[in-house]
């Protein structure tokens, strides 16, 4: 089987100011110091990228952003570009977060757009995806999936998303303590990869990360992380505190 390093990423939302963020940044590289064969992403808001990438520099974890613009520059107020992202010391981008696509109203097609200009800016681009409660109980998830993987990568080429990673998230699972049993998500994982290999071909389909994200805890992190197709995870609140996020970084 091929091997694919694991990722653990911690998306901290809107949470922690600089001097905050850049307390948490240093007391996780202490605690993840001895951590090989696993990346690491953090993603902290925006205002703390530049401080926090600082720290980071030179250790294991890498940065990530919350979001992208895919222009370059221009009359956006409000926006930030993968060139910014870049220059703040990112690696990765989070796209498409269910936060963003229900408070935000980000379509698919946005999310194809940031994708387009994450990999024309060399970041790493993180496509989240993921049914509501809702989608969940009619049973729609695999053809909700199918929708947000088709017209989120429309256009692209297997060569193209070589390092992209997707983020399995139910929405129902996410900051609400609610987590998929292991072998369901296992199962929409398994889905997810025969979709990549079907749209974009066999080898893309085995190098490709597809991450759980949901109430992910170190109490879980194991039992997910042994099956075949989870490649990692994105951790939204265990991941504000280092001792915690360190914990799910260093599972066994
Ligand atoms: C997230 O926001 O991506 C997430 C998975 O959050 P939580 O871990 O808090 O459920």
């Amino acid at each position: 089987m091929e091997k694919r390093t694991p990722l653990i990423a911690g998306n901290w939302k809107m949470h922690k100011t600089c001097a905050e963020a850049v307390d948490a940044a240093k007391t996780l590289v202490h605690l993840v110091s001895a951590v090989t064969e696993r990346d690491i992403m953090i993603a902290p808001v925006f205002t703390a990228l530049y401080p926090v990438s600082a720290i980071l520099d030179g250790t294991q974890i890498h940065l990530g952003a919350q979001n992208i613009h895919w222009e370059d520059e221009g009359a956006f107020t409000g926006e930030v570009s993968g060139k910014m992202l870049i220059s703040a010391g990112c690696r990765y981008v989070i796209i498409g977060h269910s936060e963003r696509r229900q408070f935000f109203h980000e379509s698919d097609q946005w999310v194809n757009l940031k994708i387009r200009a994450a990999v024309k800016s060399n970041l790493i681009p993180v496509m989240c995806i993921g049914e509501t409660e809702t989608e969940y109980e009619q049973k729609n998830t695999l053809s909700v999936l199918d929708k947000q993987i088709k017209k989120g990568l429309e256009g692209s080429f297997s060569d193209s998303l070589a390092n992209l990673v997707i983020a399995y998230e139910p929405v129902w699972a996410i900051g609400t303590g609610k987590t998929a049993k292991s072998a369901q998500a296992q199962e929409v994982h398994h889905y997810i990869r025969s979709l990549i290999e079907k749209l974009f071909g066999n080898v893309l389909a085995k190098s490709i990360r597809i991450i759980y994200g949901g109430s992910v805890k170190p109490e879980n992190i194991s039992e997910l992380m042994n099956q075949p197709d989870i490649d990692g995870v994105l951790v939204g609140g265990a991941s504000l505190i280092p001792e915690t996020f360190s914990r799910i970084v260093l599972y066994q």
